[in-house]
Parts: structure tokens; sequence; C-alpha cells
């Protein structure tokens, strides 16, 4: 089939993640990748400035992650992980995961972001029913948060666009500001955005009831939301603030995990440890799809000591999938044995020079983030003194989107929308963990470029 007949047939009979016909007029259709390079039935090249969906952090065409998942398959493609039963993958990954994570004890598999928040939740709940206190069921996350589109993680997520034709929510979620630091200006003199919006926790926790919240969940970093990095302050004291009020913690690092920051997890940069830590993505570099969850000594102990009437009753046919666990396991193997949570870090920062270098002085870029490996972006002003967006009518987001598109760059663009406090437009880039230092300069050349072009018209 030619081009334009797959895109014939594709509108005709699929429908696509976040689906509209508005954006399937000029569907790019993929075939190939090597590195940070991705192609399309044209032939034309693109590079993949956020890695598939922040996802494929070894880069593309790596054939020993099709080998690895082949040999599982020849040997035994799959069979049941519910308890009593157990394939090889999964349990030597098990291990291999909770080397990595030292402060977690324990591992149950997923195949992707959403299932492993909905056991996150789910896990919190039970805990706490375990523990005699059936009554703290409510989850806390943040608004840009973004946790998966199942009903409980839609919930969650603190996007509104997400929920608006989805809606009633499930109730007990709660959303509170996060740390914006660009948006976010604390009341009181004295407050840093770290602080004020760690204390909007607190806030939310005494105003539900110490005694009816199950858990707070959030980001290291924000990703989807717009890649928003919070201050110094702000992670070690919500893991204050939640044990204080007997409330966990639940990390979703399923953007932030695997190298992506320069380290295996994001809150390691703040030293801090969560109670649940959500994972998925980076896991198997996009590979194969698998997620899960890592849960401390103390949440282990409450699953097994239960009456076996009590048990945990959770789980999913493809948990412990053993051709996705083959494909984690050879996946961090490369991870590891080529230095890319490393690489994160060191182009990480040459991507956040270059963009302050050249978007430093911008009269239209208000806000630059990044610093904390290949995690970056950058937020529009109409006018840098009073920090006011973009009309929403300019589209400019859209437009510097396709403008990128345009010149061989495929990234996210995330545009004004309902939040508060409501971000600019934004550029977003996560390219992955192997790009070279010139792929940077390119990758930041060609944003210029688009953002110049846009501007101008
Ligand atoms: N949490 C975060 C932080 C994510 O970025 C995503 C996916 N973008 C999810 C959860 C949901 O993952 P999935 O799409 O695999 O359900």
């Amino acid at each position: 089939m030619q081009t334009g007949e797959l895109a014939t047939t594709d509108r005709k009979y699929q429908i696509h993640s976040l689906h509209h016909p508005v954006d399937e007029q000029d569907t790019l259709i993929f075939v190939s990748g090597k590195g940070i390079r991705i192609r399309d039935t044209e032939g034309r090249e693109y590079i993949d400035g956020l890695s598939g969906l922040w996802n494929v952090n070894i880069g593309h065409g790596r054939t020993e992650m099709a080998q690895a998942a082949a040999k599982q398959m020849n040997d035994l493609a799959y069979f049941s992980g519910y308890a009593g039963s157990a394939t090889i993958p999964s349990i030597v990954l098990a291990e291999r995961l909770i080397k990595l994570a030292p402060a977690m004890a324990t591992v149950f598999f997923t195949s992707g972001g959403a299932e492993a928040n909905e056991s996150a939740f789910k896990t919190a709940r039970y805990y706490w029913k375990v523990m005699g206190k059936p009554e703290k069921v409510k989850i806390i996350s943040r608004i840009h948060g973004y946790h998966g589109v199942t009903l409980q993680a839609m919930s969650a997520t603190g996007i509104s666009a997400y929920w608006k034709m989805f809606e009633p929510r499930v109730p007990g979620f709660i959303h509170i500001p996060t740390c914006y630091p660009y948006r976010f200006v604390p009341a009181n003199a004295g407050e840093t955005p770290g602080s004020a919006a760690a204390d909007e926790l607190e806030k939310a926790i005494l105003r539900e009831g110490p005694d009816s919240v199950a858990a707070f969940i959030g980001e290291p970093i924000h990703g989807a939301g717009g890649v928003i990095y919070p201050t110094d302050d702000y992670w070690p004291r919500i893991r204050a603030i939640c044990d204080r009020y007997g409330v966990l913690l639940i990390a979703d690092e399923i953007i932030t995990g695997f190298g992506r920051t320069g380290r295996w997890f994001g809150l390691e940069h703040w030293n801090v440890t969560p109670d649940i830590l959500s994972f998925a993505k980076g896991v198997t570099s996009g590979y194969l799809p698998l997620g899960g969850i890592m849960v401390t000594r103390t949440i282990q102990n409450a699953l097994d000591s239960v009456e076996p009437a009590n048990r945990w009753m959770h789980g999913y046919t493809n948990s412990g999938h053993p051709a996705c666990c083959a494909a984690a396991l050879q996946n961090i193997n490369i991870i590891e044995s080529e230095g890319l949570a490393e690489n994160s870090r060191r182009m990480g920062d040459a991507l956040l020079y270059a963009l302050q270098d050249t978007f430093g002085d911008h009269p239209n870029v208000g806000d630059i983030r990044g610093g904390k490996g290949l995690l970056a972006a950058l937020e529009f002003v109409e006018d840098r003194s009073s920090r006011k967006s973009f009309a929403v009518e300019r589209d400019f987001g859209n437009r510097l989107r396709r403008e990128l598109r345009k010149r061989g760059v495929i990234t996210r663009t995330r545009s004004a929308a309902g939040e508060h406090p409501a971000p600019g437009d934004q550029v977003l880039f996560a390219p992955p963990l192997m790009i070279a230092e010139a792929d940077i300069h390119n990758l930041v050349a060609i944003t210029k470029e688009a953002v110049e072009t846009v501007l101008r018209n």
C-alpha cells in the first residue's frame, strides 16, 4: 500500500489515542528507526525529539532487543503470573529492579503506566484496610500532573481536557496546585514556590481529614503537563508532610525512570524515597509494553500478613509477561553497559545550555526548564515582564509543532489550557538518552528557526 492508501485505511478503521479527525489530515506513518532518528513511508527522516512518547530511552533499532524477545518467545511466549505460577524473566527482572531502587522491596508488573497507577491506588487503599484504617481511600494529586487515562488514573490526572467528555470522575480524587516556580507565586513572604506548593498538600490533607486520605501521587518532574521542574525544597517537604499525616507517597516515575533524568529514578535527585513507585515506558524503552509498581517492605508485609480470604485480589493476564520482562532485562543491560543515564545527564546539561544560549534573551521565551537529564521545555510568552501568554487564537504551539515537523523534528508542544495557573505555549524535549552533542545543537538550531518562522507569520 502507498502512503495515501494507508492513510485512508487508517482513517477508516482505526481509533487513535486522543482521537479527532482534524489531526488525521496529514498523518505520518513511520516504518523504521535507528538511534534518535525515525523514517516515514515517504522516506523522510526525523529527529525523535520526545523518544516516541518519552519511552524509547535506548534509541530505535536495537536488534539485541528483538533477539532477547524472540529467544523468550521461542522458549515460552506466555504463561500466567497468578499466585503459584511464575516465569523466569519476571523473577530475574523483579530482583534486578529492586537492586536499582533499593528502598523498595518487591515488584508487581502491569502492561503500562495507567495500569501501574491503578495498581498503586488500589494497593494504597488495600494497605490502609489491612492496617485497620478502611476510611483512608482518597488520593491527592496535582494540577498539571499526568497519570494515565483509565478511570482512576484519569481522575488523578490534573489536566481537565482529559476528563471533560468522560465525567463524572471517580470520587475521592483531589487536585492541588503543583510547584510551578514560573507561574505559582507564594502568597506569603518567606515562602518559596517549593514550600508554598508542598504546604498545599498539608492544607488539602487537613481539609479532607487525614483519616480519609490514602496517598499522594506526583511525578518527580512533570512530563506531559509541561516538563515543570520543582524547586529543591519541594520533595523533601512533601515526604515530611506525608509522614506527618500517615499518607503514602506514590512516585509516578513513568517518565522519570530508567536514566531519563540522569539517575535511575527521578526522586533520587532529592534523596527522597516513596512508599510506592510506578514505572513503565523506559523499563523496556517501548520495545514491548511493560509497567508496574514497586513497594516498600512495610507494604509488602501488609500484603503477606492477611488471611487468604483477604488476599490482594488484583492482577492482569499480562502481569510479568515473560517476553516483555526479557526485553526489559536486555534494555536495562544496555542502559547500564552504555552508561546512558550518565549520557543523559551530560547531554541534558548540553541541551539546557544550548537553550539558554539561544533563547536566554529572547523576548518571547519566558521560561527555560531543564538540567536534570534529557527533559527540557521552553515556555513562550507574548510579553516577558508580565509573563502573559499568547492568545489561544494565535495557536502558537500547534503552529510551532508543524514548523518543527517540516524541518525534520518530531516533538510535543503544549498549548495554553484551562488549568490554574494556566501555562503558556510550550515545546517539550525528551530525546533518546544516547543522543550525541552534535544532534543536541541540531535540535536547538531547528527549534530556533521554527520559532522565528511562527513569530514572523
Ligand atoms: N504517568 C505518566 C507520568 C506518564 O507520562 C504516562 C504516559 N504518558 C502515564 C502515567 C500513563 O502511561 P500509559 O500511557 O502507559 O498508560
